[in-house]
């Protein structure tokens, strides 16, 4: 018995599935969670001394890697000075003045602890600046866990949504639409069906969190002008995408303005953060300065914000945008004759997709096109490559991450425990 099955048989005791967020329970891809005991750069090393190389890398948040030390020293500092205040204070100005400066359509924004709040608390800014009540997103994209973004299709009506979860209040789930994504027709007719109600349409302009689904500019173009036309808010929740693709993120790539953009992940350099701003006029809705209310005891925790801007501050520049691609294009060059895999990428996101039917018809725009035994394959693979060193998301459709401090060396080992696991 390893100490990680050890630990987990107290864990479940004590803690639901024994984790606190699912997919860290391995339910995904069966066996024992690795307790993780420290990391530094892209390794991680569990509580029985195996070290892996990590494309996890803490789902998303840690584009440096582990323990970057800019972002360490910033974090010490703060543990000197104090790490909680509930007053104003000069570090998220800091954080809010260098993300405005750089994205123009961040006039102002509000920072609060996680990507979910971010989310939360945007819809409700939609809600009171149009006077209206229902949101509309894409099945498919994930928006974190409040009520209202925990649905998707159902099989009757096109856009009547089923819950995700037990529990959620049955107000929300009749004020919340969903349609598909890469489907211009079908978002042409919940439009001009329901137009008029629609407080706003959030989406993930590089869907991102069940496999990877890069959108068509025509479609996230028509989600722009159909928002627009029917009166509704356009929010791109880039809590995965933004600082990743470009400092600036997907709507900076595609050239789209969201009137409202929510940030996470990245944006607290790995310490609780998230983050909604965009046009001045509709965050000024915001209290105190509005009417929407919004708080936080933790929020702008100065450690986060001082770690936060640390990171941000290694990505400005865009330099190392370009390293994180290089090291995307060796993994598809390894994995270009792997049996039965399709590679999606992005810069430094990635995900692939098995089958033992076959490569997987790409590109993959919609949930739809994964094949039935996706899941099973990615088991398969999943315990021998753990073996092997190296620590992937532990679900077939989390996307995988590269890190500054990934070297190239570690990705075309990558690409080959997968060819050489899939060829036997
Ligand atoms: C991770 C994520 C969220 C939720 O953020 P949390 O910090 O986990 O609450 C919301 N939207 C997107 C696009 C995400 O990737």
């Amino acid at each position: 018995m390893s100490h990680s099955d050890e630990l987990f048989a107290r864990a479940r005791s004590v803690a639901p599935g024994g984790v606190h967020s699912p997919v860290r329970g391995f339910r995904g891809v069966g066996g024992t969670p690795r307790f993780m005991r420290s990391a530094q750069g892209a390794t991680i090393t569990d509580v029985d001394g195996h070290s892996y190389v990590d494309f996890c890398l803490a789902f998303g948040p840690l584009i440096l890697g582990h323990t970057h030390p800019a972002v360490a020293a910033a974090a010490s500092a703060a543990l000197v000075d104090g790490w909680s205040f509930g007053t104003a204070e000069p570090y998220s100005l800091e954080l809010a003045e260098f993300i405005s400066s750089r994205i123009p359509w961040v006039e102002s924004l509000r920072f609060v602890n996680s990507g979910t709040e971010a989310v939360m608390s945007a819809l409700r800014v939609a809600r009171a600046a149009t006077g209206r009540n229902c949101i509309l997103k894409f099945e498919g994209c994930y928006h974190g866990h409040v009520d209202s973004m925990l649905l998707r299709s159902g099989s009757g009506l096109a856009e009547a949504p089923v819950p995700d979860s037990a529990g959620l209040a049955s107000d929300v789930i009749a004020s919340t639409l969903v349609t598909p994504l890469d489907d211009e027709a079908a978002l042409a007719d919940v439009f001009a069906r329901r137009g008029a109600e629609i407080a706003a349409v959030i989406i993930e302009p590089l869907p991102a969190n069940y496999g990877l689904l890069p959108q068509r500019d025509a479609f996230l173009q028509a989600v722009v002008r159909e928002a627009r036309a029917a009166g509704a808010l356009v929010i791109f929740d880039e809590v995965i995408s933004g600082f990743r693709i470009g400092f600036q993120g997907y709507a900076g790539r595609c050239g789209l303005r969201p009137d409202l953009v929510t940030y996470g992940k990245i944006i607290g350099g790995g310490f609780p953060v998230g983050a909604y701003g965009g046009r001045r006029d509709l965050m000024e809705l915001v209290a105190p300065a509005g009417p929407v209310y919004q708080a936080g005891t933790l929020s702008a925790n100065p450690l986060a914000m001082r770690a936060g801007l640390a990171a941000l501050q290694q990505l400005a520049d865009g330099s190392l945008y370009a390293r994180l691609d290089a090291l995307g294009q060796r993994l598809e060059r390894g994995l270009r004759n792997a049996r039965g895999l399709s590679l999606q990428r992005c810069e430094s996101i990635f995900w692939f997709c098995l089958s033992d039917e076959g490569a997987p018809a790409l590109p993959m725009r919609t949930p739809a096109a994964f094949p039935a035994d996706a899941g099973n394959c990615f088991s398969r693979l999943y315990h021998p490559l753990l073996e092997r060193g190296f620590y992937l998301s532990p679900s077939a459709f989390e996307v995988g991450f590269f890190a500054a401090s990934h070297t190239e060396d570690q990705v075309d080992r990558l690409a080959e425990a997968i060819c050489e696991l899939r060829a036997g």
